[in-house]
């Protein structure tokens, strides 16, 4: 692709997502005639092969261009629903970034301090040697398997099957540090754990709240539909602690302190009660714990909230009238979040209060309404649903007997295998095998290697990081720590990334080329559960491998080859098919690839193909998708129309210790069935034959026809719940970050008291609170960090683009024009930049450019967390393979983000902690 048409196509992309940016006024449809001329000037010999955008849960569609093999560019794919043809700065440097000539190329070892090049043969025989000497000298939990969101669905389920057959559950990947509080957060409240509407169906919101998320940056071409709902007259209404470009965009701006979600939610609440404008029939027939909630929320008053979060009481009573009466007559209000609300010590807790306040208004199952968490990577949704996580089996399988027994009862098709020999595989420790225990999780895995109280046989001895940021976990320090400490240390990636990088050792790495996923097929699902088949577009440059080869090679090698006999990665989706009932992801390749074939036939109003072979089907079939005939459910627990047709309820998941088959009740004794809607004595979740049971999540053959016809609802008609018995505040509460710069908020609302045992290891919470009581005397501000539009995740991929890099060259610290001159800091006006200045913590500290703006306020520092290869102003450029190193390098703000942990997930916080400032 010409530089050229690269800036074409930028322009167009980020103008159709960002009109009120860049181009203002465009229309979608003015939009979509200028990129049909785009692509009609391309060349008609050439092969244009459908695919999808790896840089966020958006799903963008685009053609890939192919000439001869080589992916020389890509063109709009107009007709995908979602995108309508558009993508983003980063999406339109997929050509670059696959031909990228800092790709690693081969596999290398480094040896007395130089970087070898090794055969693959030679590369997997050392690691899987290495792998059976730890297994039998440490036992199998001493290796840790660091999973990817940026495979395939299906890689990422052979992912989760690789780890139980070495005998582990120390398995887990970004999905824990970026959205692990919102599956607990949502789940815990209505059963599941993912966006509950789609981007498309924001364009029938009366109000879109977001609350910590910035999609002009973080998921740009999703805002081409926020901005028609504003079009059409819905209120956008933008609360962060920073002005960001979203809210550059919006109706109105609200500026909080970070990590006072929970009271601004509360106090919403509070005054929407106050003055009667709740849902009282939804409340009565679809929700549990009102009461209890109230004893809690009534104490959040306006003027209570504004000492708490900075919103003026005012304010606060002006977004309870919005909230309870959308300016868009007829049309409930949604509310989105990402990572500045989910990484928190309370980040299920914030998830928690935004799905309190959809219950509050009965907006929840309604287009338009219900929760909307935009999520990052391109397969985050589908490397979740597949649980690379250490608490869960794929698809949302517990680690009880029974939740084994079901998925060997699918692994066993390959060739024989029972529950015992699964067990014997695992450890014995305390009160019996690890295998019914969460693993380590990938924000704490290196206290699994440098904490002796680890709660297993022995410490961490060898990590696998596949696919996975380092720089995205906070303790950096630590954990280069625990990669110096480890005896070997195995990186799997397109990209030699900080695994190759950041430990000071002379030996004891082996990086492996993975294939990007432009060279291989594959199933993605987007934050929307839309799942869609990506082809390859060309096959793996140099020596890359696809990650399924990788895994299948090692498996041979260890010995259980046998159980990973796939000959496509349609076979392994066929599996998932199989076994995935909780979530019912039942879309099988044949029916997601005519959905591919037939994408003109989709609506960009509701996914819906209005005509076709697909006639009826909802795009990407989101689960639960019953049976082969089902269309899907894009909107969760919607119950206005048939679950045949797309509808869904509450499942009757939560039961307290009274329940039975049939009558499912709280652990205080209350019917957890819904009444007094569609079914007037609710019912249960139901076997294949429709009476009350379990079978939906074990059933491995039955397709439900029968119930479906008879409008019931499979996994029951339960109640949304106010509150959660089994979560640590079963209400959520406010607690006030581990460093906060308000000592009495300390004493009135204290963090959780410490946890001797959070996903195996010690976990402060109170004492390092207490410690840092009055921390902000001598670190004032507060630290808040987020995304930028050209970079993604940890950022080697975007970094190693020269388009983007020449765009976004630069790590930095945003600073208050009031705090630069306080601290001498020069800038230039036009483009903000100005010194060089550390940016300090408990933890540490990171040199960087300041960025001098307003979108702080005087009391706020934000940096973006994309950037890696400096460590403390100490440059690690060096340490790549030759020609391996990424285009631009930074300090990573995650070497000085706070060591706080949310209470549930093990979630890291990144968004408040106290800093200073000074000038380097
Ligand atoms: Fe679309 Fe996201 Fe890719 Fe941008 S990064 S093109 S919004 S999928």
């Amino acid at each position: 692709m010409s530089r050229r048409t690269f800036a074409k196509l930028t322009a167009l992309g980020t103008a159709a997502a960002l009109s009120g940016i860049n181009n203002v006024g465009a229309s979608p449809t003015e939009m979509l005639e200028k990129m049909t001329e785009t692509a009609a000037e391309a060349p008609t010999d050439v092969n244009l092969v459908k695919s999808h955008c790896s840089h966020c849960a958006v799903g963008c569609g685009f053609l890939g261009r192919i000439e001869d093999g080589v992916c020389t560019g890509m063109e709009p794919w107009i007709d995908h629903p979602v995108n309508r043809g558009s993508m983003c700065s980063k999406g339109t440097a997929i050509p670059e970034m696959l031909n990228s000539e800092t790709r690693l190329k081969h596999p290398m070892k480094k040896v007395a301090g130089a970087w070898v090049q090794m055969t693959w043969s030679d590369a997997l025989d050392e690691i899987a040697s290495k792998m059976k000497a730890i297994q039998t000298t440490d036992g199998p939990d001493s290796i840790m398997y660091i999973g990817s969101a940026k495979v395939t669905t299906e890689e990422c389920y052979l992912f989760r099957k690789f780890a139980a057959f070495n005998g582990t559950n120390n398995v887990d990947h970004q999905a824990r540090i970026c959205h692990s509080t919102t599956v607990a957060g949502m789940a815990n409240t209505w059963s599941y754990g993912a966006m509950t509407n789609s981007w498309n169906d924001m364009r029938h919101s009366g109000l879109i709240f977001f609350c910590g998320e910035n999609a002009a940056e973080s998921h740009p071409v999703s805002m081409q539909h926020i901005l028609e709902a504003k079009k059409r007259g819905a209120k956008f209404i933008v609360a962060d602690p920073r002005f960001t470009k979203s809210a550059a965009l919006a109706d109105q701006y609200v500026r909080f302190r970070p990590g006072t979600d929970i009271p601004l939610i509360w106090g919403i609440a509070n005054v929407i009660v106050n003055n009667n404008w709740h849902n009282k029939d939804f409340i009565a027939e679809r929700a549990y714990g009102f009461d209890e909630w109230w004893a809690v929320a009534k104490d959040y008053t306006p003027e209570v909230v504004e000492d708490i979060t900075w919103v003026p009481a005012e304010t606060i009573k002006q977004l309870a009238y919005d909230w309870a009466h959308p300016p868009r007559e007829g049309k409930p209000a949604c509310i989105c979040w990402a990572m500045g609300a989910t990484q928190h010590t309370v980040g299920t807790n914030n998830i928690r209060s935004f799905a309190c306040l959809e219950l509050l208004m009965g907006y929840i199952g309604q287009s338009g309404g219900g929760c909307n968490a935009f999520r990052g990577h391109d397969n985050v949704q589908g490397s979740t649903d597949m649980c690379i996580l250490s608490h869960w089996l794929p698809a949302y399988y517990g680690l009880t007997e029974g939740s084994w027994k079901h998925w060997i009862s699918v692994w066993n098709e390959h060739e024989p295998i029972t529950f015992d020999d699964m067990k014997a595989k695992f450890a014995e420790y305390g009160e019996g095998s690890l295998m019914h225990v969460n693993g380590l999780t990938v924000s704490r895995w290196y206290e699994g290697v440098l904490d002796s109280g680890v709660k297993q046989p022995n410490p961490v001895k060898m990590v696998f990081v596949w696919g996975h940021s380092l720089n995205s976990i906070s303790e950096m320090a630590k954990m280069k720590e625990a990669m110096e400490d480890v005896e070997l240390l195995v990186g799997v990636d397109p990209h030699a990334t900080i695994a190759a990088s950041l430990a000071d050792r002379p030996d004891g790495i082996i990086i492996l080329p993975a294939a990007t996923v432009f060279e291989k097929d594959g199933s993605v699902t987007n934050s929307a559960r839309q799942v869609q088949w990506r082809n390859k577009l060309v096959e793996p440059l140099w020596e890359s491998k696809p990650d399924m080869w990788i895994m299948k090679e090692l498996a041979d090698r260890l010995g259980f080859g046998a159980h990973f006999t796939y000959e496509s990665p349609e076979d392994v989706l066929r599996e998932i098919n199989r076994g995935a009932c909780v979530i019912m992801m039942r879309e099988s390749p044949e029916r997601l690839k005519r959905q591919q074939e037939n994408s003109a036939d989709f609506s960009c109003e509701d996914c819906q193909a209005k005509s076709g072979p697909c006639e009826g089907e909802y795009w990407g079939l989101p689960w639960p998708c019953w049976n082969d005939e089902h269309p899907g459910t894009p909107i969760l627990y919607r119950n206005d129309i048939a679950t045949k047709d797309g509808g869904n309820e509450f499942r009757t998941r939560f039961r307290g210790a009274d329940s039975t088959p049939g009558n499912p009740v709280s652990d205080d004794g209350v019917s957890m069935l819904g009444e007094g809607y569609d079914y007037p004595d609710g019912y249960d979740e139901m076997n294949c034959d429709g009476t009350p049971g379990s079978g939906w999540k074990y059933d491995l053959d039955c397709d439900w026809k029968a119930v479906l016809a008879d409008n019931k609802c499979p996994s029951g008609a339960g109640r949304g719940r106010f509150r959660a018995w089994n979560l640590p505040d079963p209400v959520p509460i406010h607690r006030e970050p581990i460093e906060s710069p308000r000592p009495d908020l300390i004493e009135k609302y204290p963090t959780y008291d410490d946890v001797d045992d959070l996903y195996r290891v010690k976990c402060l919470f109170k004492t390092i609170q207490d410690e840092r009581k009055n921390l902000v005397d001598k670190f004032p501000l507060i630290l808040t960090t987020g995304r930028q539009v050209e970079h993604m995740g940890g950022g080697a991929e975007t970094r190693s683009c020269e388009y983007l890099v020449e765009l976004q060259p630069y790590m930095y610290a945003e600073i208050n024009p009031t705090v630069a001159l306080a601290l001498g800091v020069n800038w230039d006006t036009d483009t903000h930049l100005g010194d060089d200045i550390w940016v300090e913590t408990l933890r540490g500290k990171c040199r960087v450019k300041a960025y001098v703006t307003e979108r702080v306020n005087d009391e706020t520092v934000f940096m973006p967390y994309h950037w890696a290869g400096v460590f403390e102003g100490v440059s690690y450029a060096d340490r790549w393979p030759a020609g391996c190193g990424e285009l631009a390098y930074g300090d990573s703000c995650n070497i000085i983000t706070v060591d706080g942990y949310d209470r549930s997930t093990n979630m890291q916080e990144t968004k408040a902690c106290l800093c200073k400032v000074y000038k380097a």
